[in-house]
């Protein structure tokens, strides 16, 4: 974990002042930034595996003894609310196959103060859980969708079945959660040829999609062929389409949004590499594992287990705000060059 001190201390981060600092009482950073979005890994593992996410093999299965409990992961989410968290995305892995997750959701959705409960899901099983999530009081989905083409759908996730997907997103229409926001990482070569089918489809479906730039998350060798910037991206939708700017409410995360001018639906952009968004960043995450980490691609991480299973709800909420403030100010990857410790996005959940 970073030390408040050593934050301080660091040249490189903005805005870090040297002098008595006290501890806010809320969620802040030394950059004042307020984070009020948690996204809470439930599980690390996946019954997809996605070429950009996993490596081919899967990840090696954690122990049962090492992924936090139900109960530990609402204590950790009982408190970020009560530090100020307002919105929490469930997140994995693929949070659904994770046995007793419908009744965790529904406990979740009642604490008080936390105002959106969200998950993101591959979809695989959507089909025979959207009844279960709407009840559980989960007000909103985000469903990955890499490609419309079923050959391609199973070559970028090793085996998927697009019909599968396509089926969990009318379910989930069906059972009365709003259209599920699609969210399709762009890989030059691969699908960037269907950009334009995708933004047809929020069009006829009157849904949001958005473009996720492709991140070298486990720094493959040679990752910048793949990689198309969001600029790009976002010329070939507004050469076709007239798009007018939209601005996300405080809570939203870092997508640039757009709605067409002429038909329902809209797009949005993330920018994670060729455009940062740090100075507005608003989130932490916390994993199957129970480490809390406060940039993607920084390697501080806060281990929470030993704090869940040892000490008090202060000193677990001190630690939590201690962790947020040394929050690094911004980070160093670009379209050229990725700094970061290689890792498997499926295990911090994205
Ligand atoms: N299994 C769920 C799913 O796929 O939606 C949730 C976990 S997944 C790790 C969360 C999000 O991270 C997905 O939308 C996925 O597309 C995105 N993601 C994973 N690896 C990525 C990468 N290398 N670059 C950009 N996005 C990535
Ligand atoms: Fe699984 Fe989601 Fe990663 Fe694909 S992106 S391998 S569905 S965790």
């Amino acid at each position: 974990m970073v030390s408040i001190a050593r934050a301080r201390e660091n040249p490189q981060q903005p805005g870090l002042q040297p002098g008595p600092l006290s501890l806010p009482m809320n969620l802040t950073d030394l950059h004042g930034r307020v984070v009020s979005y948690l996204r809470l890994s439930v599980t690390d593992c996946c019954n997809l595996r996605c070429g950009y996410c996993m490596p081919p093999g899967g990840i090696t299965r954690s122990e049962q003894s090492q992924l936090l409990s139900f109960e530990e992961l609402e204590r950790i989410a009982s408190i970020a609310v009560s530090l100020g968290i307002e919105k929490i995305r469930i997140t994995g892995g693929e949070p659904l196959i994770r046995r007793g997750v419908i009744p965790f959701l529904g406990r979740l959705s009642l604490l008080p103060g936390l105002n959106f409960l969200v998950l993101t899901t591959n979809g695989i099983l959507l089909a025979e859980l959207a009844t279960d999530l709407k009840g559980a009081g989960v007000e909103r989905l985000n469903v990955s969708l890499d490609s419309l083409k079923p050959e391609t759908f199973s070559a970028i996730t090793r085996g998927g079945e697009l019909a599968a997907v396509l089926r969990g997103l009318d379910a989930a229409v069906k059972a009365g959660l709003p259209h599920p926001k699609l969210n399709m990482v762009v890989m030059k070569g691969v699908n960037d040829h269907e950009v334009v089918d995708f933004a047809l489809l929020a069009r006829e479906r009157g849904c949001t999609v958005r473009f996720i730039e492709y991140m070298p998350a486990g720094r493959v060798e040679g990752w910048q062929s793949q990689f198309l910037p969001a600029e790009e991206i976002l010329r070939r939708i507004a050469d076709r389409f007239e798009l007018r700017p939209v601005s996300d409410g405080p809570t939203a995360g870092p997508s640039r949004s757009f709605r067409f001018a002429d038909a329902p639906g809209g797009i949005g952009i993330i920018s994670a590499v060729s455009g940062h968004f740090c100075a507005g960043c608003n989130r932490i995450r916390v994993t199957a594992q129970g480490l809390a980490r406060s940039c993607l691609f920084a390697d501080d991480q806060l281990d929470l287990k030993p704090l869940l299973r040892g000490t008090s709800q202060e000193e677990l909420a001190e630690a939590l705000r201690r962790f947020v403030m040394a929050k690094p100010g911004a980070h160093r990857m670009t379209p050229h060059e990725s700094h970061h410790t290689p890792f498997t996005m499926s295990g911090i959940g994205g």
